[in-house]
Formats: C-alpha cells, sequence, structure tokens
C-alpha cells in the first residue's frame, strides 16, 4: 500500500549529505506556469553539484508521480518553467489515464553526458527519500534505466527499476504507435502504415522504440536528432532519410511524431508543417495551449501528447499497485490509448473544438470530481 502523507512535510535528508532542500513554492507563483501547483521543492548541494526542483502539481487523485529529467537549461527560470509544466502535464495524464496519482515532475540541471555524476545522483537521491509519500518518480530525458536502479539504492520511492516495471519507454513508444495508428483510422479510415511517411523528431528511447515499430509495418521514415550518430544509425536500420533538426517539421510526411523535447508545436513553427497528423512522445509539445486551434484550422488532427504517451506512466504506475506489478494488466490499460484517442477525435470534431480543448476538460471533471469526494 502506498504511504501518503501531506505535502508540506519532508523527511530530514540523510547522513552526512551537505543537501538543503528548500519550498520555494512562493517564489514560483510569479511565473504563468505556475498555475496552481500545490508545492515546489529546491534541492541544492554545492559538494556534488546538484540543483534539482520538484514540482507537486496536483494530488487530488493521489500522490504526485512523474519523471526525473536531467538537462542543461539556459537558466534557473527555464527549468523550473519546464518543471513547473511537465508537472502540470503529469495530473492530466494521470486523470486521462485513470491511475490513482497526481501529477509532479522532477528537473535536475545538469548536463547528462557530463555532469551526471555518482555524487550528483547520491545527493538527488537523498532529496527523494527526503519526500518519500509525496513523490515517486521514473525515467525522462537525460535520467536512464541504471540510473533509476541507482537512486532506488538509496530512495524507495523510484520505480521503472530493473527489478520492478522495467524501462518504461518500450512501454510508452507501443503506446504512441498504437496512438499513431488511430489517428491515421479517424483521419484515412484505415490504420495501415504501408507506405505512410512518418517524420520522427528525436531518437532517444522512446523515438527509437518507435521507429522499430513504424519501420516494421512498412512505414517510411524521416528522422533527425542532435545527435548525428543517432541519426546515421537510423540510416542503417530504417532506411530513414536524415533531416537537419531544424528542418524536421517542414518533412514532407502524412504524420509528425516529436519525440525529443517540449514547445516544437507554435505560432511559428505550425505554419510550416506538411503532416496532417501530429502523433508523438515529447511532453508539452505545444508552446502555448491555444496554439493547437492553429493545428485544427490548419487541418492537421493533433493527438493530445499526455493521452498519446501515457504508455510508460501506466506501466510505472502499476508497480505501486496493491498487488504489486503485473505486467498483463499494465499492457491491457497501455491497449485502451488508442480508443481514448479515438473518442477524443470524435467528440472534438462533433464540437468543432481542439482535440487538447477537449482532453483538458475531461481531465479537469476528473480532478474535481476526486477534489470534492
Ligand atoms: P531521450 O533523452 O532518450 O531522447 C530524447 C532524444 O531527443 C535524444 O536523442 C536527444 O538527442 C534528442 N533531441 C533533443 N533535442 C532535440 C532537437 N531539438 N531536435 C532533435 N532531437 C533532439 O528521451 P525519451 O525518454 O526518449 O523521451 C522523449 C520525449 O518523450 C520527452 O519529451 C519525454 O518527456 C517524453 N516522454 C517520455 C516517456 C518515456 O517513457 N521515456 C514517457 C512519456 C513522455
Amino acid at each position: 500500500m502506498l504511504h501518503v502523507r501531506e505535502p508540506r512535510t519532508l523527511r530530514k535528508p540523510a547522513g552526512k549529505s551537505k543537501l538543503t532542500i528548500s519550498d520555494i513554492t512562493a517564489d514560483a507563483v510569479r511565473l504563468s506556469a505556475y498555475e496552481g501547483h500545490e508545492r515546489i521543492w529546491l534541492g541544492r548541494d554545492n559538494e556534488s553539484g546538484l540543483t534539482a526542483i520538484v514540482a507537486i502539481h496536483n494530488t487530488a487523485l493521489g500522490p504526485a508521480l512523474g519523471g526525473t529529467r536531467v538537462w542543461p537549461h539556459e537558466s534557473f527560470e527555464a527549468a523550473l518553467t519546464d518543471a513547473l509544466r511537465l508537472s502540470r502535464g503529469m495530473t492530466y495524464k494521470s486523470a486521462i489515464a485513470g491511475t490513482a496519482f497526481g501529477g509532479g515532475k522532477a528537473v535536475i540541471i545538469a548536463d547528462p553526458k557530463t555532469e551526471k555524476t555518482p555524487s550528483l545522483l547520491s545527493s538527488y537521491a537523498d532529496m527523494l527519500a527526503a519526500l518519500e509519500g509525496q513523490f515517486f518518480t521514473a525515467e525522462d530525458v537525460g535520467l536512464s534505466l541504471a540510473d533509476a536502479d541507482f537512486l532506488r539504492t538509496r530512495a524507495p520511492n523510484v520505480v521503472g527499476t530493473g527489478s520492478g516495471s522495467g524501462n518504461p519507454s518500450p512501454v510508452t513508444a507501443h503506446g504512441v504507435f498504437f496512438g499513431i495508428k488511430a489517428a491515421l483510422k479517424h483521419r484515412r479510415g484505415t490504420d495501415s502504415l504501408k507506405g505512410i511517411g512518418v517524420a520522427v523528431q528525436g531518437l532517444g528511447s522512446v523515438g527509437w522504440a518507435l521507429c522499430e515499430k513504424l519501420h516494421e509495418d512498412g512505414a517510411a521514415l524521416t528522422v533527425t536528432d542532435i545527435d548525428t550518430t543517432r541519426i546515421e544509425e537510423a540510416k542503417r536500420a530504417f532506411g530513414a532519410t536524415a533531416l537537419a533538426p531544424d528542418a524536421i517539421l517542414s518533412a514532407e510526411a502524412d504524420v509528425f511524431a516529436p519525440c525529443a523535447l517540449g514547445g516544437v508545436l507554435s505560432r511559428e513553427t505550425i505554419p510550416s508543417l506538411k503532416a496532417e497528423i501530429v502523433a508523438g512522445s515529447a511532453n508539452n509539445q505545444l508552446a502555448r495551449h491555444e496554439d493547437a486551434r492553429l493545428l485544427m484550422e490548419a487541418s492537421i488532427l493533433y493527438a493530445p501528447d499526455y493521452v498519446i504517451n501515457a504508455g510508460g506512466l501506466i506501466n510505472v504506475a502499476a508497480e505501486l499497485a496493491p498487488g504489486g506489478y503485473d505486467r498483463a494488466a499494465a499492457m491491457a490499460r497501455v491497449a485502451q490509448i488508442p480508443k481514448t484517442l479515438s473518442d477524443i477525435f470524435a467528440r472534438a470534431e462533433r464540437q468543432r473544438r481542439p482535440t487538447n480543448e477537449v482532453t483538458a476538460e475531461i481531465a479537469m471533471e476528473r480532478i474535481k470530481a476526486a477534489a470534492a469526494a
């Protein structure tokens, strides 16, 4: 059973750690991304170089669950905004996926290739342990399965580990793959991927696993990544066409699958899209919630990110189920993603509203009902 504590309380950081954890909720209120967060914690350790933000958005449905992102944001404010937007997205994602969790997310400001040292991760594990009962975490961009395993040795509130449900990325990719098929079915009446052009942005854990499935089903792939070795590998493995990172949005393709970072769909970029479907794993694909209307007006079908990419969340949440992790039960829930999307597409079309607006409405209804209960 989950042990849930009142969100304000904090365990004392362990041992001789130089880690300090402070509540920065009041400082974040001025940011537009703040939007009703319950609590925001900042962990700092000058010795290990840790600067970590844990944002807890809403716990009406349960304790906060969300990944930990390790990324060298250009400023503290950019990292905080990222954490706030991501944790809010997790609240909505959990509500739509029907898991008994609230929304939270962590961001560690560091370059995952050069600064993610064992001492930094140890320090972060101490922060997680101090937040036990109010925040559960797993992999995200920059945090691997090996890192999650390492954190789990020091903090009990880490899921998606080798001894638990494993890396969530393949499960996320599985959900995105079937989500793309649901979008094709809605738009074209057939979900066949034979000869369908898919432009994939980001060849990391999810993007790569997605490419494997798309390639196997006969899709024609156009790919990009900021890591050129990944591109070369994709050319060899999938016969993919390679594009520079800034050219992928305007790729000649039927489907654009953003699988890198957020904010790729904006007033500036949407007019250059050639695809008629946007369906990918990246969180916060829209720079602004309202930009989904531009997609609708351009007759581009948008699969809301937190619906299509919920596979990983569903899988790690299953690890915390009262009876323990049951892979078959988790995958059965992931298999609901295409149906959820189809219902959202149909409702949005009937009501002539952007798909993300309809989705947010459903999520809010569930959160409000839980808060009132
Ligand atoms: P990852 O770190 O393994 O991969 C991200 C990839 O994107 C990397 O290869 C990176 O080089 C590339 N990239 C970064 N900026 C880019 C740019 N501007 N253009 C092209 N490529 C760029 O991360 P991941 O786990 O595969 O996650 C990808 C996205 O999906 C993230 O937004 C993440 O939050 C989201 N997501 C992941 C999961 C999961 O289970 N891993 C679940 C839900 C959502």
